[in-house]
């Protein structure tokens, strides 16, 4: 007997979500049940939603930031019970066994790792679906605990936006006096200037967005560039050891480039994509800067994140909508209109 759920589903590239009922298998040993309280609303979603990876698989139930209560758990589960407040990310499952996962990083799994949504689950082939629906199963391998001190409304856009900022700020050892720049005011980026700033760094924020000055330094950022005036990037020139780019669609990365000290490092999260322009080397070979990329965070590091935010008292700057509402959320995003990210209140479905 396997699970029917309501929730919110893509059924093409180009109609708005809408109500949709599907099933989830029937639990597994290792299995969690989760009734989902909140899932936040990823630029990822909207990316997959309309197709723009060009790996869509419909219909498609969004959704990979998710917090909710532990309703089952399978019988070789034991770090879970019903009753817990848990969350799930971007993954639920790997293959547990390659160089990667041995390392705590599943993210990079050798054989890839199982998204929440838009893949397909490696051990019976069926479609995945996300966090815009009532419940979710998930393997105990893949779930986080919500330490007690995090609202969960506002923690639910850590398990993507949080965790993705947090790792590579971690792998790049971001620490006291690192001079960090984050590009682009959304999700990911209000995170970048939270976690730079709790980690020691002196936090810049570049935006194309005049009028996000005051609020980025709410967030943390000591200094705000507007990257759309050359006097204002120029005045930055060799000055920064990390740029973290959240942007998500083509941009020109040669301008930051330019801002970055001799090592400097420019990390990529956000465009998944070719560069165009395209990257000039020269400034690379003269002062022996980094282009890099980095991908979500393993479930270890996810779960040391969230305890960082317990202990920092860090959170996500939410807006609650009901999910009737999804559809104008993708607009507003892609109008940058989002302070600084959408959470889906499941109990409204
Ligand atoms: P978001 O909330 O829409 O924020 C993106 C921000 O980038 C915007 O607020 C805007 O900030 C800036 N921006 C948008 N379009 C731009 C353009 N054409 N040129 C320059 N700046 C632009 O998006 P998000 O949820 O933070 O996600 C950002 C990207 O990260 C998405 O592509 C998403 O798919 C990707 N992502 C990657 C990973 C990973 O593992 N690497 C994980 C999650 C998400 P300003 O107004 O301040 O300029
Ligand atoms: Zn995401």
């Amino acid at each position: 007997m396997s699970l029917t759920i309501r929730g919110y589903a893509a059924q093409n590239a180009t109609t708005p979500l809408a109500p949709h009922n599907f099933t989830r298998r029937d639990p597994r040993p290792d299995d969690v049940v989760i009734d989902i309280l909140y899932c936040g609303v990823c630029h990822s979603d909207l990316h997959q939603a309309r197709d723009e990876w060009h790996n869509s698989i419909f219909p498609m139930v969004p959704g990979h930031e998710i917090i909710g209560k532990v309703s089952a758990v399978g019988q070789a589960v034991t770090a879970f019970k019903a009753g817990d407040m848990v969350g799930v990310g971007c993954m639920v499952d790997s293959c547990q066994h390659c160089a990667s996962c041995a390392e705590d990083l599943e993210q990079y799994c050798d054989e890839g790792a199982t998204w929440t949504y838009n893949a397909l689950d490696r051990r019976d082939g069926m479609p995945t679906y996300g966090g815009y629906s009532e419940r979710i199963v998930v393997s105990h391998k893949f779930v986080v605990r919500v330490p007690e001190k995090l609202d969960p409304k506002t923690a639910a856009p850590l398990l993507c936006a949080g965790i993705t900022t947090y790792s590579p700020l971690r792998h790049w050892k971001v620490g006291k006096g690192t001079k960090v720049a984050v590009v682009g005011l959304g999700g990911l980026g209000h995170m970048g200037l939270k976690f730079a700033k709790a980690m020691g760094a002196e936090v810049a924020l570049f935006t194309r967005s005049p009028g996000k000055e005051a609020e980025a330094r709410r967030l943390g950022a000591d200094q705000v560039i507007l990257s759309t005036d050359p006097e204002q990037m120029k005045a930055v020139a060799e000055h920064f050891d990390i740029v973290l780019d959240t942007v998500p669609n083509e941009h020109d990365i040669n301008p930051y480039v330019a801002t970055l000290k001799r090592d400097g490092t420019h990390i990529l999260v956000g465009l998944l994509g070719p560069l165009d322009p395209a990257l000039h080397t020269v400034p690379l070979l003269l002062k022996r800067r980094a282009v890099v990329g980095s991908a979500i965070g393993g479930i270890k590091e996810t779960q040391e994140m969230l305890d960082f935010c317990a202990e920092k008292g860090i959170t996500c700057d939410t807006e609650i909508i009901p999910i009737q509402q999804i559809n104008t959320a993708y607009e507003r995003m892609l109008k940058s209109d989002v302070h600084y990210r959408f959470v889906i209140d499941m109990a409204t479905l």
